[in-house]
């Protein structure tokens, strides 16, 4: 079996609350969204990936294992990891087989893919995604029903704010989170970058967002992107 790889690395992760936690990121190339903001559109659009075999992904998350040093755990990360499910089912029972902690970051609009290989996941790290950030169509329904069959596992949510972001959708996404569990982590992301953290996004999320967010949610923060600030990958 293969797959259409971007890039395997070992770096830090810097979103959501395992900041800071060392992993093994593999990132698979392609994505069944569009999202004005991705890093990775320039390498979609061009087709620009590796194609790796089951092996050769094993042999190079055991030698970044060997040359780095313990993990936290293995982060399947893309582009949409949930695009190649049958490899990602393939990678995670194998990846478990050898005890490691396997970490999920995916843009939730996939439930029926999740529901193929959450057996083998341990956290999810699922993004909501608002229109207007996107520039893509609503995904509620599909992000509902793919938070439904996550709380199986541990799992948390974030969602991008950019300038602009408006009140009705953060509402939307405050909704769909209520509606499964009102504990769970609920991380806003305000656009960051090399020049740090957006003052307009964040200015939304200080005077808007977050309060309306803790009067329906029990477990609301705010982290930035850090990665993008630290200029690590
Ligand atoms: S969901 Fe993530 S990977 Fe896919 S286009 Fe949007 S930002 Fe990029």
């Amino acid at each position: 079996m293969e797959t259409e790889i971007s890039e395997i690395f070992s770096s830090i992760q810097g979103e959501g609350p395992y900041l800071g936690v060392k992993q093994i990121f593999v990132r698979f190339g392609r994505c069944n969204m569009h999202c004005g903001y991705c890093d990775e559109l320039e390498k979609m659009k061009e087709g620009n990936f590796a194609v790796y075999s089951m092996d050769r992904v094993l042999t190079a998350i055991d030698d970044f294992e060997k040359e780095k040093g313990s993990h936290h755990s293995v982060a399947l990360t893309g582009g949409e990891p949930l695009f190649y499910t049958p490899f990602v089912a393939g990678l995670l029972s194998r990846l478990k087989e050898k005890g490691t902690t396997t970490y999920l970051e995916t843009n939730g609009t996939l439930p029926g893919q999740l529901k193929e290989v959450i057996r083998w996941c341990d956290i999810i790290a699922m993004d909501l995604k608002p229109p207007s950030s996107t520039g893509d169509r609503d995904f509620t329904r599909e992000h509902e029903e793919f938070l439904k069959i996550a709380l199986e596992k541990e799992v948390f949510v974030k969602v991008v704010v950019t300038p602009k972001t408006v009140l009705s959708e953060i509402r939307d996404c405050i909704r769909i989170v209520k509606n499964v569990n009102a504990k769970l982590p609920f991380i806003f992301q305000p656009l960051s970058g090399p020049f740090g953290i957006d003052t307009d996004s964040l200015k939304l999320v200080e005077n808007q967002f977050f309060a309306e967010a803790q009067k329906e949610l029990l477990d609301v923060r705010v982290i930035p992107q850090m990665h993008k600030i630290w200029g690590v990958r």
